[in-house]
């Protein structure tokens, strides 16, 4: 937070204007050229004479799934947010802070208006007062294009002055957690709050608030000009819809690969150009670090919502990071639980000093695999919110599928196979 000096909001609005760090914009769809293509004609009729329940219909009926990592059905959040009496606030999580994240950028750099209708006809299905939206201030680009594309909006009248209130998060990744997002966006310290109540009853200055993330507005608007069918339409594996895979790590092509949500993780490396020169598959990270490293064994598992349960994981924000026979699983976990210990916010103790004892416990030569097991359950059942309960899953998931890595002791947990007699080098 060291970089945020005490100056007035004009001075820091006019330092932000001036800042010519980026001066060069992407080319991307901009406010006149996004009309012309038929843009904000949905949310006009809809604003003229729309249904909401019917939209609630549509937005179901595509099976669309929040995107920034928790999957709920994102129409049903509406009806949760109406039941409680006005005004009503809605937010938009662009923090985008899990690692290995950047969808949510790709799409504001190329279609920013895709994003800022589906928010506006979100905001127009709850009735909202007003739009906050919670941007990621290491995306400077994304906060230019936002800038500019809104005062389009205002001088269009498409909105009213200063009804979508543009912030700016200040790098903490806990501020991603959507009431320690409302925290923050209050003035406050981003700590996570209790729950119940929920924030679809008691948000943004305890006003009911409608969350939603970036990637999930963009394909609100999409639904209402294209049709559910835009995303029902797609099936792979028994899964309906489609993903947008931040894909990274050993493969040639890195970047945001938009695949049938039933993809697994060998038509993920496919589509990012293969596997690089060199490097053999080995382990995969399926969604953020809170997700951990799968094996590359378990390759033929679709990477959705729901279906990595089993597995002990989840896809999260679809953050895929690809790891190759150069690399140690181990190391990785190690760092995913060093990245927990620095960004826990300190709320709770199973967290903030699990996380520490979890790394110390990491960095011996040979893990103390019940020790872990005993801290991790401490950590899942007893921490306040997902950063500490889903902690432990990069540990246990090592212990599960690379105990050869852990060490010369094999671990007595139960895990051990063959492999763990060998010593740990790789
Ligand atoms: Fe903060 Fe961690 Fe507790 Fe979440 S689990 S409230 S990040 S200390």
């Amino acid at each position: 937070h060291n970089h945020i000096d005490h100056a007035t909001p004009e001075k820091v609005e006019a330092a932000i204007a001036a800042d010519d760090t980026h001066p060069v914009l992407p080319s991307y769809e901009d406010f006149a050229a996004y009309r012309d293509a038929g843009g904000y004609e949905a949310l006009a009729s809809l604003r003229e004479r729309g249904d909401w329940e019917e939209v609630q219909e549509r937005i179901l009926s595509s099976g669309l799934r929040g995107l920034g990592g928790a999957g709920f059905p994102s129409g049903k959040k509406w009806g949760f947010v109406r039941a409680n009496e006005g005004p009503r606030y809605l937010a938009v999580n662009g923090d985008e802070g899990e690692p290995g994240t950047f969808k949510d950028r790709y799409y504001l750099e190329r279609t920013p208006h895709l994003f800022l209708e589906g928010m506006l006809i979100a905001a127009w299905a709850v009735e909202a007062e007003k739009a906050f939206i919670y941007m990621r201030d290491e995306y400077p680009v994304v906060l230019k294009i936002l800038r500019r594309e809104i005062a389009a909006l205002e001088e269009a009248g498409i909105v009213a002055p200063g009804y979508i209130d543009l912030r700016r998060g200040a790098g903490a990744y806990i501020c991603g957690e959507e009431s320690a997002m409302i925290e923050s966006i209050e003035g406050k310290r981003g700590l996570p709050r209790h729950r119940p109540p929920f924030v679809a009853q008691v948000g943004i200055f305890n006003r009911p608030t409608l969350v939603h993330n970036v990637e999930t507005l963009y394909w609100v608007a999409k639904i209402c000009r294209e049709g559910p069918e835009c995303l029902s339409a797609t099936e792979k594996n028994g899964r309906k819809g489609l993903r947008s895979y931040s894909v990274s790590g050993r493969v040639k092509n890195p970047g945001v690969h938009l695949l049938p949500a039933g993809s697994t993780i060998l038509d993920i490396i496919d589509a990012a150009g293969g596997m690089l020169e060199g490097h053999v598959f080995k382990a995969y990270q399926p969604g953020g670090p809170s997700s951990g490293l799968l094996p590359a064994s378990l390759d033929d598992v679709p990477l959705d919502f729901d279906t990595l349960q089993p597995h002990g994981t989840f896809i999260g924000s679809a953050a895929v990071v690809i790891l190759s026979d150069r690399d140690s699983a181990r190391d990785a976990a190690l760092n995913m639980l060093r990245f927990f210990e620095e960004e826990s916010c300190g709320q709770c103790t199973p967290c903030r000093k699990g996380c520490e004892k979890a790394v110390k416990l990491m960095e011996a030569e040979t893990w103390d695999t019940d020790l872990l097991e005993d801290l991790c359950t401490v950590m899942s059942d007893a921490s306040i919110c997902g950063l500490g309960q889903a902690a432990p899953n990069p540990i246990r998931l090592t212990i599960k599928h690379f105990s050869d890595e852990l060490g010369a002791v094999p671990p007595s947990s139960g895990y051990g196979t063959e492999q763990s007699l060998e010593g740990g080098d790789s």
